[in-house]
């Protein structure tokens, strides 16, 4: 097992030349090498503006980006590769299905239903669309311990009812939500379900089609890729009928001074010169993940979010957010500890060569639901290990002390 830890840690520049133990994954995952080195092989050998160019290099940089399109379709069991548009990350995607799908539906009086565990990027847009068209948002909440009741929406739902836009993953509790429920019932009143996969497509397999997911939207560097690369899958009917989010080059079939054709998707959605270093970065990122596979990434991640949470439950005075059971955490363990606020917390993990996250994490509606003010957060990949672990529970058993506390 050691060696597999130090082999796997290898393949990462920052954690071998850094002296860190990094547990702040669910903000950022670190990148391995292969895809570093594919991501400079394309400003190598292939850079030219895709697309654009009537000659090879141009060529060959269209088709890095539309295998990226491809292989990114294939991981989300998406059908259609023309239903993946590249973005910047999964707050610009949500961002673009309030924009364009949910301006041109919402009308006075309709709602918009938002879980109360969001991140801000997915219930800001909703907010904003909605007081522009005289909707109303509604707050799907959940249990203590993060847990969405299918039969709470069911009572929720009319013929008003729009949009439901709710995360895959979250981001506090690590749940994974019954997406394919919450589905069925929003189509049964006729609206849609806007899906924030920014901490699945890192942690478990994901099938949009199975699932049901009108939109879906994550980020590229939450899972091993670079930073400025993110995804939204559409249905194509719904794709299609939408208006464009940003407008400019690329984007169009023909242009008159007094009209204009846009072009089909997903390129109506890709104005501007489009991330394909981001996209191949991407496509790396996925291959990697392909080559370990999510049964054994599962398997890692859940034996090191047992033995976290296990160690944590026998310290006095932590806290952990969330469901009982350490399989329900998919490496997010959310904390707090009696008297001794998040940021101090964070600091003296700091000082010990720790990195996890203070604060309200982007869900500050959800940390008022559950009567919190501020919490920390550890989050793992499955290239920690339990050397990582150990250390992580030796430093926080000392917080209070350090903190002047018994
Ligand atoms: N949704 C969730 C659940 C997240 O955890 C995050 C980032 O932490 C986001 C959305 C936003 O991701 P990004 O900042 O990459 O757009």
């Amino acid at each position: 097992m050691k060696e597999l830890d130090a082999r796997i840690k290898k393949e990462y520049p920052v954690l071998t030349s850094r002296d860190i133990v990094y547990l702040d994954n669910g903000a950022t995952s670190q990148k391995p090498q292969v895809v570093i080195d594919t991501v400079n092989e394309f400003y190598e050998k292939y850079n030219a503006n895709p697309m654009r160019g009537l000659y090879d290099l141009s060529y060959e940089a269209t088709e890095a980006y539309d295998n990226a399109r491809k292989n990114v379709a294939d991981f989300i069991g998406a059908k259609d590769s023309d239903c993946i548009v590249f973005t910047r990350n999964a707050t610009e995607s949500l961002n673009l299905v309030a924009y364009s799908y949910a301006e041109s539906v919402l009308k006075e009086g309709d709602e918009v239903i938002v879980s109360i565990a969001e991140h801000h990027s997915n219930f800001l847009p909703w907010q904003n669309a909605a007081k522009k068209c005289g909707a109303e948002v509604k707050f799907f909440e959940c249990e203590q311990d993060g847990y969405f009741d299918p039969e709470k929406l069911r009572g929720m739902v009319s013929e008003k009812t729009k949009i439901l836009a709710i995360t895959h993953v979250s981001n506090i509790f690590g749940r994974v939500n019954d997406i394919k429920s919450f589905a069925e019932i929003i189509h049964g009143v006729g609206g849609v379900i806007v899906v924030d996969g920014a901490q699945s497509t890192p942690h478990i397999p994901v099938d949009v089609t199975e699932l049901d997911a009108d939109f879906f939207a994550f980020s590229g560097h939450k899972m091993f890729s670079p930073m400025g690369i993110g995804v939204l899958y559409g249905k194509r009917e719904l794709l299609e009928k939408m208006p464009p989010f940003l407008y400019g080059g690329e984007m169009i079939e023909y242009v008159f001074t007094d009209r204009v054709k846009f072009a089909e998707i997903p390129h109506k959605f890709e104005a501007g010169t489009v991330n394909a270093g981001g996209a191949v970065g991407l496509n790396a990122a996925i291959e990697y993940i392909k080559g370990y596979g999510f049964p054994f990434i599962e398997e890692r991640e859940n034996a090191l979010t047992v033995s976290l949470i296990e160690k944590m439950k026998e310290i006095p005075h932590v806290n952990i957010i969330g469901a009982k059971d350490p399989l329900e955490h998919h490496g997010i363990v959310t904390f707090t500890i009696d008297d001794v606020h998040p940021h101090d917390i964070s600091a003296i993990f700091s000082d010990n060569k720790i990195c996890v996250r203070a604060g309200h994490h982007c869900a500050q509606p959800l940390h008022k639901h559950l009567g919190l003010f501020s919490t920390t957060r550890a989050s793992l990949a499955f290239y920690n290990n339990e050397d990582d672990i150990d250390a992580f529970i030796d430093t926080l058993k000392k917080i209070r002390g350090l903190m002047g506390y018994e």
